[in-house]
């Protein structure tokens, strides 16, 4: 990949196109697909802050793919795209694989053509319902090949595969993340994920729905952690896998507690059943991203939910003064 200044100079000058030197030396061009969603925006947000250039594709996209090829040269390509919440991706979950197949495969392809560095986020549903707790990166999972999470489980496993089959046979340089349960700000209020819900629900003065018999347990990281860990991972040496995530490990209950105590402590719980396959245990190993990326989340669930529950005030009731819980 052009990552250094003077491919990228050497390849706009052939190309007769002027560099601004404005833009610094490490500016670079960068395609996030997408990158209007909830992790992306907060990614693309950060790249452009940086100065960089960047490119978003997402399900807003209109008009034809050729009328845009000459523009998509790009130097490192973030894979963000496919619906993330169980609720969405099981929604069409034969769109949900493709995307992670073929949409997968068509990144690939275009960080072949244009000799980009391609970073995949994969997911900590790799593991499954995973039999070693906490979950390191060199644990295989316990997935259900044939299972109503498997749309995306095994979806993100075959988009592991390629990107490393890319990186094996046709020498593309890739990076891999496995993102664990990520919430903040900009999350779709009715996203149907656990976080998300919680918060919704409290502020909506609805009681706090808990699935199951609540002792589950995810880990919950805060978005702006996961992006420096993206960033990170894409400008660092190292391929992965790597676990992003946070290792705070929280029962589904203790969350409830946690919501109850940061918005409303006569939030009432209930309980519903829980849906098909759902993963017992989540924590991230980070072991790995520490040593090589210098990495590790620094914002807790009691300092990253106020941020969250001030965003979803905004926009549930408008309260522009909102600013914390
Ligand atoms: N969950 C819950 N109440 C909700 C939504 C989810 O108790 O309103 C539970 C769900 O059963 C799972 C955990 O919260 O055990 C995390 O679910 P989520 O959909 O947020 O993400 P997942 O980690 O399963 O992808």
């Amino acid at each position: 990949a052009s990552t250094s200044y003077s491919a990228l100079e050497d390849k706009n000058v052939k190309k007769g196109r002027r560099v601004p030197l404005s833009i610094g030396l490490k500016s670079k061009r960068i395609l996030v697909t997408g990158g209007a969603g909830f992790v992306g925006s907060h990614l693309v947000d950060r790249l452009i802050e940086r100065g960089d250039s960047v490119i978003v594709v997402d399900n807003f996209f209109t008009g034809r793919k050729e009328n845009v090829m000459h523009h998509i040269e790009v130097d490192e390509i973030y894979h963000l795209a496919c619906p993330a919440s169980p609720v969405h991706y099981k929604f069409n979950p034969v769109k949900t694989i493709k995307t992670n197949v073929v949409g997968t495969l068509n990144m690939l392809g275009l960080a072949k053509r244009v000799g980009a560095r391609f970073l995949l986020t994969s997911t900590s549903e790799v593991y499954g319902d995973p039999l070693q707790h906490p979950q390191a990166e060199t644990y295989w999972g316990n997935v259900n090949p044939i299972g109503v999470r498997s749309c995306y489980d095994e979806g993100k496993r075959t988009a592991e595969t390629l990107t490393m089959d890319y990186h094996r046979g046709a020498g593309i340089e890739v990076r891999i993340a496995r993102i664990f349960n990520t919430y903040g700000p900009r999350m779709c209020i009715d996203d149907g994920r656990v976080v998300s819900n919680f918060v919704a629900q409290a502020l909506r003065k609805e009681p706090l729905t808990v699935y199951g018999d609540g002792k589950q347990t995810r880990s919950f990281q805060y978005v702006s952690d996961l992006v420096e860990g993206l960033m990170r991972l894409m400008e660092g040496e190292h391929v992965g896998p790597f676990n992003l995530g946070n290792p705070g490990e929280f029962t589904m209950l203790e969350l409830a507690q946690v919501v109850q105590e940061t918005i409303d402590p006569n939030a009432k719980i209930e309980f519903r059943p829980n849906t098909e396959d759902d993963p017992h245990k989540r924590k991230p190993d980070i072991s790995k991203a520490k040593e090589l990326l210098g990495w590790q989340p620094s914002v807790s669930l009691r300092e990253g939910l106020p941020l969250m529950v001030s965003d979803f005030k905004q926009r549930l009731f408008g309260d522009s003064k909102a600013k914390g819980a």
